[in-house]
């Protein structure tokens, strides 16, 4: 059964709340976590700016006692989580780069791709993951609404600047053949009807075609207690459950998945026509180490309360360190800063200021529902304050030593899964 009250927000220019279960359509829902009100996170007003009125969204989890996905229990407005000068492209963090490098290799060799194949990425944003298929040779095709798809363009990745659905998917087909792989990192989770997304996906495909999807996995999450990934651009959080009951609607079937390490933790699975692949140990070995039922709502129970406990446990080491005079940075302004920020309610009198790598397009800008300005890394290295947050805490691995390399002297902390020095 298809939900027959899908949240529309689009185009309400508000928010709509999710009454009914995004993929079963079940009202069964638990609420499992509430974060509170947030602002959107690229609402990012520049430095200086009188202040002014801001909306801010309710922002909590549900569980669905039917199919498994946990969801946001709000929709917002597209164009308010998603204005046309959206600071952010997907080419720009390691991690991502040798995942998308990873993701051609594993896919074409499993499928055996050549140059007559095509390969559709939707939410191609700037091209980075097709840009690997066409160096192999392989025709590839973007699809990608916001302005980002120019800069794919303009790199040699042809890309059409449309939201997609079952009208683009036809044109595809005529214009260009059915499609061998279809891909979609990443936004898999974000767009609201997520139905009509694999209508299209289907009509496309080839016979024996396939898709694969990349999305931030709930386990991890969980795990890790990733509360900070909880944001209104991300409308579902899928374990592989959740996404063999989708994909079972629309009659296909899930014959690879395994985790993968981007966002701190995602899953990429491969799902095709029922029965055109041979299904993998993989699928079975993920699905039955995922809780179900009552385990998983007794396992979101504690993380709900986990996060309150980290929560108590940031506001207090910082506290400790402001009680003896520290002064405190942040670093780097992922969209996932803003929930935690929020949440745990840091201001512009505990962070004095967040960096970012030359050339952010946040520079300028102050963290969302705050005052705090984001600036330059230079000015860390300048200013040496006593200790610094890295709020891009799940490459921080990545991170400390480059930051150590270029000279930082002060004290790091991790804010999550356990607020943590360096
Ligand atoms: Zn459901």
């Amino acid at each position: 059964m298809r939900p027959t009250k899908v949240a529309r927000a689009a185009g309400s220019g508000a928010s709509v709340p999710v009454e009914c279960c995004q993929v079963c359509g079940s009202e069964r829902l638990d609420d499992v976590l509430d974060l509170g009100y947030m602002p959107p996170v690229n609402q990012m007003v520049p430095i200086g700016d009188v202040p002014r009125q801001q909306p801010w969204f309710p922002t909590h989890l549900l569980h669905c006692r039917d199919c498994e996905l946990v969801q946001l229990g709000l929709a917002v407005d597209p164009v308010i989580i998603f204005p046309p000068e959206y600071p952010y492209t997907s080419g720009t963090t390691r991690v991502l780069r040798d995942n998308f490098a990873d993701l051609q290799r594993e896919s074409a060799g499993m499928l055996g791709l050549g140059p007559d194949d095509l390969v559709v990425d939707i939410g191609s944003n700037d091209g980075t993951l097709l840009s690997n298929f066409k160096s192999a040779g392989i025709r590839v095709l973007g699809i990608e609404p916001t302005d980002v798809g120019d800069i794919a363009n303009s790199r040699g990745i042809p890309t059409l600047k449309r939201y997609f659905g079952i009208e683009v998917a036809r044109e595809v087909k005529a214009e260009h053949g059915p499609v061998s792989l279809v891909t979609a990192a990443n936004c898999f989770a974000h767009m609201e009807d997520v139905h009509a997304i694999v209508d299209g996906i289907v009509e496309m495909l080839k016979d024996d075609g396939v898709f694969v999807t990349e999305s931030h996995y709930l386990i991890p999450l969980l795990d890790t207690l990733q509360y900070d990934t909880v944001y209104h651009e991300h409308l579902r959080y899928y374990s592989l459950a959740s996404l063999k009951h989708l994909f079972g609607m629309h009659d296909l079937e899930i014959f690879h998945a395994r985790p993968i390490p981007s966002h701190g933790g995602s899953i990429r699975v491969y799902a095709a026509r029922h029965g055109s692949h041979s299904v993998q140990d993989s699928v079975r070995r993920m699905l039955s180490a995922e809780p179900r039922g009552e385990n998983m709502a007794r396992r979101l129970a504690k993380f709900s309360h986990d996060v309150l406990l980290s929560k108590l446990r940031l506001l207090s080491m910082l506290g400790e360190l402001k009680e003896k005079g520290a002064r405190i940075a942040g670093i780097s302004a992922p969209s996932r800063a803003s929930t935690l920020v929020n949440y745990v309610g840091l201001d512009s009198a505990l962070i004095d200021y967040v960096c970012e790598i030359p050339g952010s397009l946040k520079i300028g800008k102050c963290m969302p529902g705050t005052t705090i300005p984001v600036v330059d890394e230079a000015r860390l290295f300048e200013d040496q304050p006593d200790c610094a947050v890295i709020f891009s805490w799940h490459i921080a691995d990545e991170l400390a030593p480059k930051l150590k390399a270029k000279g930082f002297r002060g004290q790091l902390i991790t804010p999550l899964p356990v607020p943590r020095m360096l």
